[in-house]
């Protein structure tokens, strides 16, 4: 297939204009997960660069062995956080998916996967379904009969920790402590509909800290299935209608998953979009607040997005030293991906499940009782991983611990 054929020529463009920004100097290529499992050019950075760029200028079909090459990449922008050049290579890891999705369907689960996240009654429903499994004892009994069976959308369902009945959330809250401003805050498509703990906490915390908090109705999921999927404009459609839903007088867009705070870094949002943690790291600490010490060992996992997107995981350990007594500690091999990945735990599920394998691995001889996590994607692939091993250490996020520590004002 010829550049013509895509009928995009500045797309084609700005792909070539990025890539010419890499040297091919290979630094990235040993903080690559897919190149350090496969040794191979083709699964590195450096690579797939070179064969977007290829792809760009004509010189390559899209042909199925280029596709996968591009698909096995995870995303986890560490060749981007190394990079001494500055290649924005996320940027164009979402262009070169734009320019080969244009022939292509994606393939069912990722069908799936868009469908849902932009219809949160259906996601609402579907996580009913699973508590209801989870409640009943179904899904155990699912697990024992057909353990590595199945297609794996029912395969990862069955997995699932333990999880919450959805809970809706009011359109504003007040601030419990002296007013000091006014935050918008995101809930996200999966975050609304399975973890809706993680949501009531962050919004205590949040007026805890003195802020009035609202949750804007009309909000949609943040598109980062979308945007690096491929799908352009309904990624575009999306960052519309969030722009219009948070128009308003707010001081911040408060999002407690970093993935999805990551996408809407790029949705041009009238507010400034801000970390959960981030943003309630930096506040001052309350006169009234009152806190209670620890008295256990908690591992933080830094999302991928968190470190090489937001570039904000460090802001996690200076909000829980807050917590006296509390044993804070990296998860271990903090700086390789998990495998959630949004849709890769579907796409190539044995790879991630051996991204997390790795991982969990670090924690065996030493397990921390609780684990934290600022990415819900991160926090149900390991917390699965967990429940397959038998380890019912929570995985949970930071401001649901900070949450529990904190003795509310009377
Ligand atoms: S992406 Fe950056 S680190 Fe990797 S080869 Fe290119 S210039 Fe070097
Ligand atoms: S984003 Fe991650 S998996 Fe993809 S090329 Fe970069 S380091 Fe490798």
């Amino acid at each position: 297939m010829q550049p013509d054929d895509f009928d995009s020529p500045s797309l084609s463009r700005q792909i070539d204009q990025l890539a010419d920004q890499c040297v091919k100097c290979g630094l990235c290529l040993p903080h690559c997960p897919t190149y350090q499992a496969e040794l191979t050019e083709n699964e590195s950075p450096r690579g797939r660069i070179a064969l977007l760029q290829a792809l760009a200028n004509g010189q390559l079909e899209a042909a199925p062995r280029l596709r996968a090459h591009i698909d096995h990449c995870l995303l986890c922008r560490r060749c981007e956080r190394v990079c001494p050049s500055g290649v924005e290579y996320g940027r164009l890891f979402d262009l070169g998916q734009q320019l080969l999705e244009q022939n292509r369907r994606p393939a069912r689960a990722v069908r799936l996967g868009l469908a849902l996240v932009t219809r949160p009654a259906w996601l609402r429903t579907l996580a009913r379904l699973i508590v209801l499994s989870q409640r009943s004892g179904l899904a155990e009994l699912g697990r024992r009969l057909g353990p590595g069976r199945g297609p794996v959308l029912l395969r990862r369902g069955l997995s699932l920790p333990r999880l919450p009945w959805p809970r809706s959330l009011a359109s504003h809250y007040p601030a419990t402590s002296q007013k000091r401003g006014r935050v918008a805050l995101f809930t996200g498509c999966v975050s609304a509909a399975v973890d809706s703990r993680t949501l009531s906490d962050t919004i205590a915390v949040l007026r805890y800290f003195g802020f009035e908090v609202s949750v804007p109705a009309a909000q949609q999921c943040c598109g980062a299935l979308h945007a690096h999927g491929g799908q352009h404009a309904q990624a575009e459609q999306l960052a519309t209608l969030n722009r219009g839903a948070f128009a308003g007088d707010f001081e911040a867009i408060i999002v407690t998953a970093s993935g999805c705070a990551s996408q809407l870094l790029e949705a041009a949002l009238p507010v400034p979009v801000r970390d959960a943690v981030s943003f309630i790291a930096e506040q001052p600490w309350p006169d009234s607040l009152r806190i209670r010490a620890g008295d256990e060992t908690v591992a933080v996992h830094e999302p991928c997005s968190a470190q090489n997107v937001l570039r904000s995981s460090g802001d996690i350990y200076p909000l829980l030293a807050h917590i006296p007594g509390l044993q804070v500690m990296p998860l271990g091999d903090n700086t390789t991906c998990c495998g959630a990945a949004g849709s890769y735990l579907l796409r190539y599920p044995a790879f991630a499940d051996q991204l997390r394998a790795n991982k969990l691995a670090s924690i065996k001889d030493q397990p921390p009782d609780r684990i934290v996590t600022t990415n819900i994607g991160c926090a149900l692939h390991l917390q699965s991983g967990l429940v397959e091993q038998h380890n019912f250490i929570p995985v949970i996020h930071p401001l649901t611990l900070l949450r529990e520590y904190i003795e509310a004002p009377t």
